[in-house]
Formats: C-alpha cells, sequence, structure tokens
C-alpha cells in the first residue's frame, strides 16, 4: 500500500511510535527492507538521498513503486535530504510520495524560503513535506550531511518556522549526528528539548541520525514524540560486514550466493530497529 508521508504520520503520531525511514541504495537492501517489515507488519519509509539516486538510477524508481503498491503494509517512498528545489521536482516526477527539503544550513529566512518553495510546488500534485531546522552533526566523511557543530532546534523558532512554511513534519536537531560515533564521541539526545519542542508542535516530528545512539535514548524519544526515524549507516554497516565475511570464500562469484546472507544481517539490524520504535504489528492500525 503506497501512500504520502501525511497520513502514514498521522498514525504514529496518534499512537505514540516512530515509523522507521530506513535509507536504501540497491535493489537488494530494497527487497530485503520490504521484507522484514512485512514480516512484522510495520509501516515502512523508504528513504533514498540524492547521492544514493545518482547510485542506483533514477530507472529503478519505477520498480520500488510497484513493489510499494504491492507491499502488505503500509509504504512512503521518500526522497531523503533534498536540499535543491530542482531535486523536489525529479522526486515528484518519478514517483516519490514524500520529500525532506533540507534548508538547514541556510539562515532561518532563507531556509523558510527555500522550504515555502518546495512546499508549494509538492503540495500542488499531494506530497508531503518534511523541513529541517537546527543541523544534525556528522562524525566522518561516509555521513550523508551534517556540520561538525550541533545547533540544536529552538521551540519558538520551530513554531514559527511551521507557520511561514507549511511543512507537514519537521527533522529537528536534539543531539544526534550522521554516521557511525567514534569510540571517544558520546551521543546524548537532550530528551528535554525534545519535550519542549513536543508542546508546542503538532505536526509529526522526525529524528535524524538515529544509527549507534543507545537504544535507551531512542526507545524514550519515541516515548516523547518523535514519529519518524532515520537509519542509514547502521543497516548499511551489518550489510557491508557481512559482505566481507562472505567474500573471504573467493570461490563465490554469484551475487544469488553472495547477496542472501548479506541482507539477512542487515533483516537483522532493520528488525531490532522496528521493535526499538515500537513499529511492529502497527500496519494494523491503516
Ligand atoms: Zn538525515
Amino acid at each position: 500500500m503506497l501512500m504520502t508521508g501525511t497520513p502514514l504520520l498521522a498514525v504514529a503520531n496518534k499512537h505514540n511510535f516512530a515509523v522507521p525511514a530506513f535509507n536504501i541504495s540497491d535493489w537488494a537492501m530494497s527487497q530485503g527492507i520490504f521484507e522484514v517489515s512485512e514480516a512484522k507488519g510495520a509501516p515502512l519509509i523508504i528513504a533514498i538521498h540524492p547521492d544514493e539516486l545518482v547510485h542506483t538510477g533514477i530507472d529503478l524508481m519505477p520498480a520500488i513503486v510497484q513493489r510499494a503498491h504491492k507491499s502488505s503494509v503500509p509504504v512512503a517512498i521518500h526522497l531523503d535530504h533534498g536540499t535543491t528545489y530542482e531535486q523536489i521536482l525529479i522526486a515528484i516526477q518519478n514517483g516519490f510520495t514524500s520529500v525532506m527539503i533540507d534548508g538547514s544550513m541556510l539562515p532561518f529566512d532563507e531556509n523558510v524560503a527555500l522550504t515555502k518553495r518546495a512546499v508549494e510546488a509538492a503540495h500542488a500534485v499531494g506530497l508531503s513535506v518534511e523541513g529541517e531546522l537546527g543541523t544534525i552533526g556528522k562524525t566522518d566523511g561516509e555521513a550523508e550531511d551534517g556540520t561538525q557543530v550541533i545547533v540544536y532546534t529552538d521551540p519558538d523558532d520551530a513554531v514559527r518556522f511551521i507557520q511561514e512554511t507549511g511543512v507537514d513534519s519537521l527533522a529537528i536537531a536534539i543531539g544526534t549526528c550522521h554516521g557511525i560515533y567514534p569510540s571517544w564521541m558520546k551521543p546524548e539526545i537532550k530528551l528535554d528539548l525534545l519535550q519542549a519542542i513536543k508542546a508546542k508542535v503538532d505536526i509529526p516530528l522526525v529524528l535524524h541520525g538515529g544509527s549507534s545512539n543507545p537504544d535507551f535514548e531512542i526507545g524514550e524519544s519515541v516515548k516523547l514524540g518523535i514519529n519518524k526515524i532515520n537509519i542509514s549507516s547502521d543497516i548499511k554497516v551489518s550489510y557491508h560486514q557481512k559482505m566481507r565475511e562472505v567474500l573471504l570464500d573467493e570461490g563465490l562469484r554469484e551475487p544469488l550466493s553472495i547477496q542472501p546472507p548479506c541482507v539477512e544481517a542487515m533483516q537483522v539490524t532493520a528488525e531490532q530497529k522496528i521493535v526499538l520504535f515500537e513499529a511492529a504489528g502497527k500496519a494494523s492500525l491503516y
């Protein structure tokens, strides 16, 4: 069941769970994520970053759309971290049902202007839009976006941003980073700040950079009102760690021999996230 982000996240907001947004970069990952979400009865967001779209090629999109239509769970296909108006138009044209416009690196007024423009285009064709306010950290060169310093989201700014842009959901900066944390870095989510924002804002809130935060913090953030959590690094690490292991057998050649155990390893991690986000079984609420 393919749908837009707004009804998908409205149920999560009402019933207090978070929909996992898994970033996929190839067809095998995509298939594996659909399967594990269906096995767990969990609503799903297939997230594709513009860099991932470059890697897969835009021609993979019809297959993903088709797979989502056939799925037994509600699915949104979401552009992760669109940064330009043109990327939003490309997403609209290619079957995405939800887009993110990330102007968080811009000054507040420029972020508002860019986001508003994206909202006008996406809403005109019935798609939902996620904006971002505050900056999420970045831990390594492989991480998709972010800065060295986290700028926390101010609750009053969040209210004004939502009013001025008309976004359907908002990514907030409360202490997470993109990527995997190095050993010296201790991730910490400001749960009090999340509560302060949630008290003032009624649209669904989104957490980026949720990979490798302690499960306790992520679980608490779900209880306190996060409705979508992006997971990219954690599933990719599981997928490729297993691939390194499998490829030690130099006799293997066929992707059909190599990829399935890697997909299974990725699914174990994805399943843990689904359970942690309290999304298991929630497809029945739609
Ligand atoms: Zn992100």
